[in-house]
């Protein structure tokens, strides 16, 4: 049988006393009411009346009184309701359900840090969203910048993230494409080989002026080709460059690097490649091959975008659909993959799991969830306007998920040691989730003799109001050793006790259910 309504008015009526300085609002309650029972609609005015007087007597309690007679009936209304925000990532343009295909493509030169896990998550949201393909591509076009074990661990970070990969790549093994395909744009006369020397062909391009290998015809462009492949005499630091417009108003724009020789051996192919692909080459060429429809990526591959706009073009492919996020700052933490690395190898640093680092791993090992990271990203949507990173709107998000799961001990910080004398034994026992009992508890049986530890703010209040409660276990008196005082509870209820943590050699919590 539900409650008599004049109780459940008078509940909610000291709640809103209780969260509003003490004075119930009557409409609001009203509207309470009328919310969870219709049938009252029919004689509002005389439940007005019912609640104004239940309210001007709730009213005329003190604070206290309220607050006291809550937490007896209705304990549970104490806690102040929170707004449940949802917040949804928009829609893609034209993303079709089950045909969307994207791709998170790094650098494999470590493991993957907080600041990649935004992309990752991005992506992740939508091919789920939309039933659609999330590629992972391994960009390893610069030999001088590969971890050769992140082809493991970013698979394994991502994994942790909680985003479902459906196919990787890896960019070492398609060079021949890459090849092709410059191969190709030298013969529509949209490519060319020059063996300037790169400051005059920067400079040149500045000035609007085409070098002087830009204009040779195709047939010698090719011969120039075969030469660039062997690196024949002449060619060994010679380029295949991309044309674009040389007047260009965006000087970034002017003609781009498609290939250029590397010297440094790849840890997955060794010296098999001289050439290796410059990302505006190898990235359109993937993204067009890989079918991508749509391309999340920041706000600092804007002029990426428009070079490789060129290549889709001269090929008559059609492009995938931009997205460019703002930039993101993240304060307070060391990212930088090369340096954490070389930390690690000085001995500075632990591993790539250092608390220290921003590192997925050292997230992971910090206690933060992977649900929180993903709610992070989707709140902060996908906007082009650049946002700070905030540690504590992590954390707190981090909070709201390890919450109610997480079970209960004591920490002490600067402790502060107290011997006890005056016990025969000391027992005591506190549930390991407070709201959830059939969690089971924490069970203490302190052996003699006795000693605990409390922090040293707690253990000056402690010589001053010369007695303290030990949460869940007994009192103390002051006096040195200091005297067992039983177990009673009241004078921490009447605010005439303090009860604080501890921490005892002996008391490694036993776990019971
Ligand atoms: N490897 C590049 C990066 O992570 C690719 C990004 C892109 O092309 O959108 O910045």
């Amino acid at each position: 049988m539900s409650e008599p309504i004049e109780d459940t008015i008078r509940k909610l009526a000291l709640q809103n006393a209780v969260n509003f300085k003490g004075k119930a609002n009557p409409k609001a309650i009203a509207g309470k009411i009328l919310g969870s029972h219709p049938e009252l609609r029919g004689d509002v005015a005389g439940l007005n009346e019912t609640i104004g007087g239940i309210v001007a007597d709730v009213n005329a309690m003190a604070p206290e009184a309220q607050r006291k007679e809550l937490e007896e009936t209705a304990p549970e209304m104490l806690v102040k309701e929170k707004k449940v925000r949802t917040y949804e990532l928009p829609d893609l343009e034209n993303a079709e359900k089950g045909k969307t295909v994207m791709r998170i493509a790094p650098g494999p030169s470590g493991p993957l840090h907080i600041g990649h896990t935004r992309v990752s998550v991005l992506n992740d949201e939508y091919t789920k969203r939309y039933g659609g393909k999330l590629i992972l591509r391994f960009e390893d076009t610069n030999p001088e910048k590969i971890d050769p074990d992140a082809y493991d661990t970013i698979p394994e970070d991502l994994d942790w993230l909680g985003v479902r990969i459906d196919r990787s790549y890896i960019q070492s093994d398609r060079f021949e494409l890459y090849y092709k395909v410059t191969k190709q744009l030298i013969e529509q006369g949209h490519a060319y080989v020059c063996t300037c020397d790169a400051e005059k062909w920067r400079s040149l391009k500045e000035q609007k002026t085409a070098c002087p290998c830009r204009d040779l015809p195709v047939n010698e462009q090719l011969e120039r080709y075969d030469k660039l492949m062997e690196g024949a005499p002449g060619f060994e630091d010679a380029i295949a460059v991309v044309k674009t417009d040389i007047a260009h108003p965006n000087p970034a724009i002017r003609d781009f690097v498609a290939l250029r020789a590397v010297d440094t051996p790849h840890p997955r192919t060794g010296d098999k490649y001289r050439l290796y692909p410059m990302m505006n080459l190898s990235v359109a060429v993937d993204d067009h091959e890989m079918g991508m429809t749509h391309v999340i990526r920041g706000k600092d591959h804007l002029n990426n975008t428009l070079r490789q706009k060129y290549i889709f073009d001269y090929f008559g492919w059609k492009q995938p659909e931009y997205i460019h996020y703002g930039l993101v700052h993240i304060p307070d933490t060391v990212l930088k993959t090369s340096l954490i690395k070389e930390s690690i190898r000085k001995g500075e640093y632990t591993g790539w799991d250092d608390v220290r680092t921003g590192t997925v791993r050292a997230l992971a090992r910090r206690g933060i969830r992977p649900e929180a990271i993903r709610r992070y990203w989707v709140e902060s949507g996908i906007k082009s306007v650049d946002i700070n990173f905030s540690w504590d709107g992590l954390y707190s998000m981090n909070r709201d998920i390890i919450d109610p799961i997480s079970s209960r001990y004591f920490f002490v910080r600067d402790p502060v040691r107290y011997d006890i004398e005056g016990a025969q034994e000391i027992k005591g026992k506190a549930p390991l989730l407070p709201d959830d009992p059939s969690k089971g508890f924490r069970e203490y049986d302190l052996k003699s003799p006795f000693t605990v530890f409390i922090t040293e703010k707690d253990s000056a209040e402690f010589s001053k109001d010369k007695k303290i409660r030990l949460k869940d276990l007994c009192n103390l008196d002051y006096s040195t050793p200091a005297k067992f005082a039983g177990n009673d509870v009241s004078g921490v209820r009447g605010g005439k006790m303090k009860a604080v943590q501890w921490v005892s050699r002996s008391s490694v919590p036993a776990r019971s259910s």
